[in-house]
């Protein structure tokens, strides 16, 4: 790592992932010099611990797309360094004197669950989504450490969203295979994945009710037909019609092929409790009232269960000394991730909005939004390869990067005398978290 002997842009960029690493290419490729502060060793986010393992293929493609971004000259990688912990947000503003600062930390705060009090139970017949993922994902991992969850027949799932069709399939994948291993067969998880649990079943000439398994249910609050799994910008009526159509489809393909049971229009309201356990919740009907969700008086019913799962969706985590506004940070826009009051810091990806779906995204005009979600959610028609929708996905993130680089580039450049304690600085933290500058040897050794 050289100093520059001319003016040059030093951008801070927080997180490694796929919007961190791909801005971090756009302004190493104008010439700036990038530095990614990553908290993890590994960069790959939500494509490693959010989406389910068994995107294999898809996997291997993003962690390479990843490497290449962040082997890129110009571009320095400093992991396992947290920002709000490892390095404090006002040393990058303040004291580094950056040309700009980039939050791209995704997001990876459960939305809590709102029922009042409901997380006393976490632990204790309460999960929420992202841990379970992340279990799912690392606990073959022979030196994984973090807690074991043994998962019960007939849970619970409360959601509705794409990320809670990854968390009904895991559990039933979980709980049909143990039942089977107990008849002394083994199925693989990313097999039965692909093939579908019913169809594993049937190679076994076996049913649910022969191995006296339940599964897990789903709840909803509003429609089957409203899920958010296809969605079109201010639809049209025929549009709408056409659009129910194609949730209800694609749901009922879930149900069918993963053996997961559904409940539409309700919502939970209370916990119910079995000493300091969570042994179900308590549900009240829902149904849609002026166009608005209404809650119906008098409609409670109690559904038992040996684990709640709660999958309502991301939120970005709060780090110390960044303002936010409630649970979000408060950008401009979307579109120019500009964080308001605080000059030259920015957002892109997941942190922007705590989103991490497709529906709101310019993806949809180059590949057909459906496909992409029947592939992903593996209850596809036609099956497609993941390939086109993960470089759609990787140029709708550089699209969104490209004018906040642009802007940052039109700034003034720091003179090589500034240049040289940024430096010092990331070689300072190199060398506490032994990282020898060479970014492929690392992830290699990971
Ligand atoms: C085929 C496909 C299509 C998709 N299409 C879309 C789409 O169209 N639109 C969409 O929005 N999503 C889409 N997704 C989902 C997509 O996977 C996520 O949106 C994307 O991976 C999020 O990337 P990110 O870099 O914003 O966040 P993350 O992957 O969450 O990365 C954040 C990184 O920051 C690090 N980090 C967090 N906190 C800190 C901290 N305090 N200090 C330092 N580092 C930190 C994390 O460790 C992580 O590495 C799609 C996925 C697939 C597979």
């Amino acid at each position: 790592m050289e100093t520059p002997t001319e003016p040059t842009h030093v951008i801070g960029i927080c997180g490694g992932a796929v919007a961190g690493s791909e801005a971090a290419k756009l302004f190493a490729e104008r010439g700036a010099l990038a530095i990614v502060f990553e908290q993890n060793a590994r960069p790959y986010g939500k494509i490693e611990d959010g989406l389910p393992r068994w995107h294999v293929k898809l996997r291997e493609k993003e962690y390479a797309r990843i490497d290449d971004n962040l082997d890129t000259p110009g571009v320095f990688f400093v992991p396992l360094t947290r920002l709000g912990g490892d390095i404090a947000f006002s040393e990058l503003t303040d004291e580094m004197g950056l040309s700009a600062v980039i939050l791209a930390t995704g997001a990876w705060r459960d939305r809590p669950l709102p029922v009042e009090g409901i997380d006393r139970f976490v632990g204790r017949g309460l999960i929420y989504q992202n841990p379970l993922v992340y279990w799912f994902n690392h606990y073959p991992d022979p030196d994984f450490a973090g807690p074991r969850i043994e998962v019960p027949d007939g849970a619970i799932v409360v959601g509705g969203g794409l990320a809670s069709i990854d968390v009904v399939k895991l559990l039933n994948i979980e709980v049909y295979r143990r039942a089977l291993r107990e008849r002394g067969i083994e199925e693989d998880a990313v097999k039965m994945e692909q093939v579908g649990i019913a169809e594993t079943l049937a190679k076994h000439g076996l049913s649910a009710e022969e191995l006296g398994v339940e599964g897990c249910t789903l709840y909803y609050r509003r429609r089957i037909c409203d899920m958010p799994l296809a969605s079109v910008k201010d639809p049209t009526p025929a549009q709408l019609e056409k659009l129910e159509m194609t949730r209800t489809r694609i749901m009922e393909k879930v149900m069918r092929k993963f053996l997961v049971k559904m409940e539409e229009c309700c919502v939970p309201v209370a916990p119910i409790e079995d000493g300091d356990r969570l042994a179900g919740l308590v549900f009240r009907k829902t149904a849609i009232k002026d166009g608005r969700l209404r809650e119906v008086e008098g409609s409670d019913f109690e559904a038992r269960a040996p684990l709640v799962v709660s999958s309502i969706g991301s939120l970005p985590q709060l780090i110390e000394g960044i303002p936010a506004e409630g649970d979000l940070y408060p950008f401009d826009s979307e579109e120019r991730g500009v964080l308001r009051g605080l000059d030259g810091v920015f957002g892109l990806g997941n942190v922007l909005t705590g989103k991490g779906n497709i529906r709101d995204s310019r993806v949809n005009a180059s590949v057909v939004a459906e496909r992409i979600i029947e592939n992903l959610i593996g209850v596809p028609d036609q099956a497609d390869s993941l390939d086109d929708m993960s470089d759609a996905l990787h140029e709708e993130f550089r699209a969104r990067a490209q004018p906040v680089v642009d802007r940052v580039m039109a700034g003034e450049k720091l003179p090589p005398e500034k240049i040289e304690p940024i430096l010092e600085r990331v070689r300072k933290r190199w060398d506490e978290v032994e990282y020898a500058g060479d970014y492929r040897a690392w992830v290699e050794a990971r």
